[in-house]
C-alpha cells in the first residue's frame, strides 16, 4: 500500500489503498488548499521527477533540500554533534543517494522537528537510519502517519546531545520549537529556527506570524513569549527553513530589535498606517 504525499505542504500519511482524500495539515487555516484542489503524490512518483541537493552551511552542518523545490520547499539540516548526527527539520523525499551519503556520514542518532508543516516524510527517514524522531506533544494531534519511532517530549527544554537543545517557543504552532546548537558559529553559537523565528530577505530582521501563507500574525503576548524563551540562549548565527536563509552574525540582537518592531506594529493605535 502506498504512503500517499500531499502534494501543497508534503505531509506524508500512513499507508492506505486509496488517497486520503483531505488533508487536515493543508485545511486549516495555517496552511492552504490550492484553488485546483487536493493533489496527492507518492514517495516513488516523486523520486522520479526529483533529487536532494547538498550545501555546507558552516563546519559541522549540512542543508539537505529538494530540487526542483517541492511543496513548501524547505531544506533539513545534518548537524554534526560528538554524540553522532541530529536530523533538523525534515523533508519529503529520501532517495537512494541521499540515504548512501547520510550513512557515509555516520547516520542518524535522532531527528527535531520544528512543527507539523516539516513532518514531511519523517518516517521514512526513521525507519532508513534507524533513529528517534522527538516531536512536541503540544502538535501531536498533526502526526499523519503514527509510527513507534516518534517519542513525544513535553515541557520547554530537551537536551539532544552535549550543547544540543530544542526549546520549545511555541507561536506559529502550540509545539513550535527551535534548535540551539552552542558550538556553532565558531562558538558564538547557532540557532536552527525553520518557521518559528522566520528569517526575511534583507536578513536584518526576523519575523514570526501564525499562518504564512494567509499573512495572519501572531499576538503580542506570543511574540515576547519567544524572546523570553530565547533569552537565556547565547547565538549569533541563525539558519532559518530554506538554505539562503540564513544570518552569519549578530542573530541575538536581530531577534530582540524584531521582536520590538513586531510588537510595536500589533499594539500600535492605527496612527503610524496613516503616515
Ligand atoms: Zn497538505
Ligand atoms: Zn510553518
Amino acid at each position: 500500500m502506498p504512503a500517499f504525499i500531499c502534494v501543497t505542504c508534503g505531509t506524508q500519511f500512513k499507508p492506505s489503498d486509496k488517497d486520503p482524500a483531505r488533508c487536515p495539515i493543508c485545511d486549516e487555516p495555517r496552511q492552504f488548499v490550492p484553488p485546483s484542489g487536493q493533489v496527492w503524490t507518492t514517495h516513488e512518483a516523486l523520486a522520479r521527477r526529483h533529487i536532494n541537493a547538498f550545501q555546507q552551511h558552516e563546519r559541522g552542518l549540512i542543508g539537505i533540500g529538494t530540487v526542483p523545490a517541492f511543496a513548501i520547499g524547505q531544506r533539513a539540516l545534518l548537524l554534526k554533534t560528538d554524540e553522532g548526527n541530529v536530523l533538523w527539520d525534515c523533508i519529503s523525499l529520501l532517495d537512494d543517494a541521499t540515504t548512501a551519503i547520510v550513512k557515509a556520514l555516520g547516520g542518524l542518532i535522532g531527528i527535531a522537528i520544528s512543527h507539523p508543516h516539516y513532518y514531511s516524510s519523517m518516517v521514512e527517514w526513521a525507519h532508513a537510519f534507524d533513529a528517534p524522531i522527538h516531536l512536541h506533544a503540544g502538535d501531536r494531534q498533526w502526526i499523519m502517519r503514527p509510527d513507534p519511532s516518534i517519542k513525544l517530549w513535553d515541557g520547554d527544554t530537551l537536551p539532544l546531545a552535549g550543547g544540543v537543545t530544542l526549546i520549545r517557543c511555541g507561536g506559529h504552532f502550540a509545539g513550535g520549537t527551535v534548535l540551539h546548537w552552542e558550538q556553532g558559529g565558531g562558538g558564538r553559537g547557532t540557532l536552527l529556527s525553520g518557521d518559528i523565528v522566520q528569517v526575511i530577505p534583507d536578513r536584518k530582521f526576523v519575523t514570526f506570524m501564525r499562518s504564512y501563507p494567509n499573512m495572519i500574525p501572531l499576538s503580542a503576548p506570543a511574540v515576547e513569549r519567544i524572546g523570553t524563551m530565547l533569552e537565556p540562549y547565547p547565538f549569533d548565527v541563525i539558519h532559518g527553513a530554506w538554505f539562503d536563509r540564513t544570518i552569519p552574525r549578530g542573530g541575538k540582537e536581530i531577534v530582540k530589535r524584531s521582536i520590538e518592531r513586531y510588537v510595536a506594529a500589533v499594539r500600535g493605535d492605527g496612527s503610524a498606517d496613516l503616515q
